[in-house]
């Protein structure tokens, strides 16, 4: 029996959280930070413009994603605070006053003026939010800080004080946090070619006839590498694929896929053909899922 280090590492937001309890609130702070500080229009207006381009979106999902630098970094229907990222990314940019409002307000934007702003509402409100955990989060924390060969890695693509400060609640502050890991940042120049069972060499792959998953994600690939350099093995646990999924998975990482009351079909079926796949069913089966890949 091997005795190496394995580290666990745990998306934060949808897997020890409840987004889909949580995004309500997410969505009206975002309206009147938009409505007040950035677009100077009326709440009640930019509120209508929110809900309908939300409704738009989730009527043909695949047809809607964040799309970073050109790319799908998701798919609009993964998870309850992408659905929010996506329908505020849409309506910035497809009514030209909030485009050019938004243009002026992030003029030295990092990736484009859109995507910056997005960023912005996401971290300055998730930060507010109180934390609603799921139930199994902290007996999980507790069994896998417990076990002799795991580590728990907190992993979010939010800055990592927000979790900190929320794993303090739970008395789980020396958990580490692989904060701002970018799973979204998305980078045409990267070059590295990825292996898929079917489809060969390439960087994107198709998952069915509407969705692709697309791996060039530089930033995120070197945080999972320079975790495998001390560990004998690593997997990953997210509630959503794209993001945080696909690329582990891709590079041969045992994925768990989290299944919550918006997992879409083809996440699951996707997740659950592949030979690095698995499909949880609920959070507290966790630990003996890992103890059965280990
Ligand atoms: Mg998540």
């Amino acid at each position: 029996m091997s005795t190496g280090l394995v580290k666990v590492i745990l998306d934060y937001d949808g897997t020890l959280t409840a987004e889909e309890d949580q995004v309500g609130e997410l969505a009206e702070r975002s309206i009147g930070t938009l409505s007040r500080e950035i677009l100077k229009a009326p709440l009640s207006q930019v509120r209508d413009d929110y809900y309908r381009t939300r409704a738009m979106l989730l009527a043909q999902p695949h047809k809607y994603w964040w799309e970073v630098n050109g790319g799908v970094a998701s798919y609009s229907d993964e998870g309850a605070f992408i659905a929010n990222t996506t329908t505020i990314l849409i309506m910035l940019r497809t009514n030209p006053s909030y485009t050019q409002a938004v243009g002026d307000h992030f003029p030295e934007a990092e990736y484009d003026p859109i995507v910056d702003c997005s960023n912005y509402l996401f971290h300055k409100h998730t930060f507010d939010l109180e934390p609603h955990f799921r139930e199994a989060t902290e007996r999980v924390l507790g069994e896998l800080m417990a076990h002799p060969r795991l580590e728990p890695i907190i992993l979010s693509s939010s800055k990592g004080d927000k979790v900190r400060k929320n794993m303090r609640i739970l008395g789980f502050e020396q958990i580490r946090v692989l904060g701002d890991t970018r799973q979204y940042g998305i980078d045409p120049s990267w070059e590295r070619q990825f292996a898929h069972p079917e489809q060969g060499e390439g960087q994107i792959f198709r998952v069915d006839e509407e969705h692709t998953i697309d791996l060039r994600r530089p930033a995120y690939y070197n945080a999972l590498v320079k975790e495998m350099r001390d560990a004998e093995k690593l997997v990953v646990a997210a509630d959503t694929f794209s993001m945080p999924g696909a690329l582990p998975m891709m590079m041969g990482i045992p994925f768990l896929l989290l299944k919550t009351e918006y997992t879409p079909a083809w996440c699951e079926a996707y997740v659950r053909a592949h030979p690095y796949g698995e499909v949880l069913p609920d959070l507290g089966l966790l630990p003996e899922r890992v103890e059965a890949l280990i």
